[in-house]
């Protein structure tokens, strides 16, 4: 039985985990793999294959929701482009998510011709439209159940893996409710635990520790002197802030519920990324799931997400755009070989939407549509503008006041 639809909903997820458990008697194992990039004002998207392997059966049950933040069909193409060029590829190169492609998906806001993050991302864990903002809420603000709340609740163990603030959107609307997603404050304390279904999330690697911190502490960006750390503890939590505890993490001695933040604030851009500070989305993508395969003996619920695809569009940054996305080419890959060798795991890659208005080819002259564009030159390019706007602005501060 294939999957097939051009609405991959987080309702129809949840009634394949439904499915996969109930249909013991079957020995065929479908692995579907979802693949689907949303154009922004178009409201409308691509991807997706379903395909059917003969496996054994066995007792697992895995899903695996990856998602592209702000990413389209020019972002693939971009990605596909440069690296076929920079690797001196032949011309028919396709990548880890152009051999899953499989179909579309909608994820329309109900307040807006363009979806945001939190409107996407909801749309995703609960299987409703909703506003523009929302996280983890319907159109009237009443809260959904979502997708890894349900996996919980089947005592599967359940993963956020995300390059932006842990807080923020995506991850923020399948592991909390609030009416804004401004409200990362209240987003963190629900995602320890302190929310009425008590604690969801039973592994989290992102950053944004500074939502973590009581606004006594240098670094935080809380209003208030909650220190979620230590609250963090009467929940179980063990904490890792920092690369090397990362490294010295090996999945049959880690305990769950597991959060490791490496970043005051976002995690920086692949393109600026220190590996000696910061893990790779690929890194921490691996890793966790050899923590949840080691530990979940009922299955578990992994979300991975390219944060940071999206903040680069928005800044209208091609190198670091590129950078995140081949990184993200690079974690799918990973989560392929995963899936191929434990057939009872489905993954689902979907974007939510596209920001900047990306487009590749420049119309060289009026009368014939001649086009171009020069991956050489985003080649050169060492740093994203974020990182060069922080150098400019410290050299600034330097030279006023020197
Ligand atoms: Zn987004």
């Amino acid at each position: 039985m294939g999957y097939q639809t051009d609405r991959p909903r987080a309702a129809d997820i949840e009634e394949q985990i439904g499915l996969l458990n109930t249909q013991n008697a079957r020995k065929r194992t479908r692995r579907k793999i979802v693949y689907t990039t949303l154009g922004a004002l178009a409201l409308l998207t691509i991807a997706v294959v379903a395909f059917t392997v003969p496996t054994p059966r066995t007792h697992k049950r895995n899903l695996i929701i990856m998602i592209s933040d702000g990413f389209g069909p020019a972002s693939e193409t971009y990605g596909r482009s440069f690296f076929q060029f920079i690797n001196n590829l032949p011309e028919n190169y396709t990548t880890p998510l152009d051999d899953i492609l499989v179909g579309a998906s909608r994820t329309r806001s109900s307040d807006s011709l363009v979806t945001d993050s939190a409107a996407g991302a909801t749309a995703f864990s609960c299987a409703l439209k909703t506003y523009n903002g929302a996280i983890g809420v319907d159109p009237s603000g009443k809260p959904c159940g979502t997708v890894l709340e349900a996996a919980k609740a089947r005592h599967m163990h359940t993963g956020l893996v995300v390059t932006s603030r842990i807080t923020h959107a995506t991850p923020g609307a399948f592991s909390a409710h609030v009416l804004n997603r401004n409200e990362e404050e209240a987003i963190a304390v629900q995602q320890i635990g302190d929310n009425p279904l008590g604690r969801t999330v039973d592994l989290m690697f992102g950053g944004g520790a500074c939502f973590f911190l009581p606004n006594t502490t240098v670094g935080s960006c809380r209003s208030d002197e909650r220190d979620l750390f230590t609250e963090a503890g009467k929940y179980g939590w063990s904490i890792m802030k920092s690369r090397a505890e990362f490294d010295q993490l090996s999945a049959d001695k880690t305990q769950l519920p597991l959060m490791g933040l490496f970043a005051s604030d976002h995690m920086d851009y692949e393109i600026d990324r220190d590996p000696n500070r910061q893990p790779a989305l690929h890194e921490m993508a691996e890793k966790a799931l050899a923590i949840l395969d080691q530990h979940s003996d009922n299955g578990f619920f992994l979300m991975i997400e390219g944060s940071r695809i999206d903040m680069a569009a928005h800044t209208n940054d091609p190198a670091a755009h590129v950078h995140d996305i081949l990184e993200y080419h690079r974690t799918v890959q990973i989560v392929l070989d995963y899936v191929n060798s434990h057939p009872d795991t489905v993954m689902i890659s979907v974007s939510d939407h596209e920001t900047g208005g990306f487009t590749l080819g420049l119309q060289i002259n009026e009368t014939y549509p001649d086009y171009i564009w020069y991956p050489q030159v985003i080649q050169a390019v060492t740093n994203s503008t974020e990182s060069l706007a922080r150098t400019l602005c410290q050299r600034t501060w330097y030279f006023r006041s020197n």
